[in-house]
């Protein structure tokens, strides 16, 4: 899926009849240009070496209200805090417990897990909510070597 410009993402709101604010923008713009998940600090730290004067209870404010409106998704990649994407790239991920390495999950992997929660269950699954927690390839390997 190609990623949204923030012109993009600025015209889909206002078509929606939200208001785009300097903050607002602000925001979206480091979540385009920005690291991959950013926690709601991290996000922060970012707009502020941008703009020093904007603050924290605006960008935070802002990005419950982006999540609101289906334009940003959170998800927990693990302990610590709700990481941010564009709802554009929205997709699982993978967390070694070991080391701690983050993989992305290509799309159809839950794919089949969802289809049966639904059938079986009537379970509407959304796996991208949280991160499916394991061992990486490396250290699964290092894991099975170190067993006599
Ligand atoms: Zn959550
Ligand atoms: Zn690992
Ligand atoms: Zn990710």
């Amino acid at each position: 899926m190609p990623l949204n410009t923030v012109e993009e993402l600025v015209a889909q709101l206002r078509e929606g009849g939200a208001r785009v604010t300097t903050a607002r923008r602000l925001v979206l713009t480091v979540l385009v240009e920005g690291s991959q998940h950013p926690t709601a600090e991290e996000l922060l730290a970012t707009v502020r070496a941008r703009a020093p004067d904007v603050h924290a209870s605006t960008v935070y404010r802002n990005l419950e209200e982006l999540e609101r409106l289906g334009v940003v998704v959170h998800t927990h990649l693990g302990h610590g805090p709700a990481t941010y994407h564009l709802a554009s790239e929205a997709h699982g991920h993978l967390v070694c417990e070991s080391c701690g390495a983050t993989l992305e999950a290509p799309r159809d992997l839950f794919e089949d897990m969802a289809q049966g929660a639904k059938r079986r269950l009537g379970f509407v699954l959304r796996p991208y909510h949280f991160a499916v927690l394991g061992l990486c390839a490396a250290c699964a390997a290092r894991a099975t070597t170190a067993q006599p």
